[in-house]
């Protein structure tokens, strides 16, 4: 199968959390390079500082819904990353993934079909068992992989682009990561971080930096040529779901 306008493989990016900094340091660099991005937006925290005590991130400025809206209206996307950024369990899902959606849409006044297991993948099954009876018609995770066409879409791999990877290995950044994997097999490669910062990452093995983030985009449409298609998820699931 070939994808939107005969493309070959795909490239996406999405960032979790929504920090209000994407605003004056990635999105600049998403424009200079024609790429949409993405946000995983915490369905409770809209346009208030991030309250995951503990997290990197705690206490960041997230986007408004305001703000959001401008991201749309240029193109970006947006998903569900639960309701509070609890590990998704049995017991809350049902608060976590299915009311999260209901809040998240109220709070935006737009729809949201895709989920962002938050934590670590070990949320993934308690969210696929609520997900598609909640509305959702694409879950992303952690699994680092590509996707292809025949990829469940309760199941989206990302791949994380960190600036370091964690022990033993402390796999230094690449910024071709499984860009000729995705060329070679017609995939589809959804990159994660969260924010990135001039110069340093805010964790190393949870962001990379500025000039990563444009490295890697420098690379993605210098080894795409005319053969990528690059969009933000949201529109490669609408895709797949229309020419399955
Ligand atoms: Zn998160």
């Amino acid at each position: 199968m070939t994808w939107k306008d005969g493309k070959r493989w795909v490239y996406s990016i999405t960032y979790d959390e929504g920090c209000q900094a994407l605003l004056e340091h990635a999105l600049p660099v998403h424009r200079r390079y024609g790429v949409p991005g993405h946000v995983a937006l915490v369905a409770s925290q809209i346009g208030a500082p991030r309250n995951v005590p503990g997290s990197s991130y705690d206490g960041m400025m997230i986007l408004s819904k305001e703000e959001i809206h401008a991201l749309v209206a240029e193109g970006w996307g947006v998903s569900c990353h639960s309701m509070t950024h609890a590990g998704v369990t049995p017991a809350n899902a049902e608060y976590e993934v299915v009311q999260a959606r209901k809040t998240l849409e109220e709070a935006l006044a737009m729809p949201v079909t895709i989920f962002c297991v938050p934590g670590n993948n070990d949320g993934y099954p308690p969210a696929y068992a609520v997900a598609a009876r909640a509305g959702y018609r694409a879950i992303l995770t952690i699994y680092d992989d590509i996707n292809t066409a025949e990829t469940d879409l309760l199941r989206l791999a990302r791949v994380p682009l960190h600036t370091e990877y964690p022990p033993p290995f402390y796999s230094a950044y690449d910024p071709y990561k499984r860009l000729h994997q995705a060329i070679d097999r017609g995939g589809w490669v959804i990159d994660y971080c969260h924010c990135p910062m001039p110069g340093k990452p805010i964790h190393p093995w949870k962001d990379c930096t500025l000039e990563q983030l444009e490295e890697r985009f420098a690379t993605v449409r210098r080894v795409g040529g005319d053969d990528v298609w690059v969009a933000e998820p949201n529109e490669v699931v609408a895709y797949l779901l229309a020419h399955r």
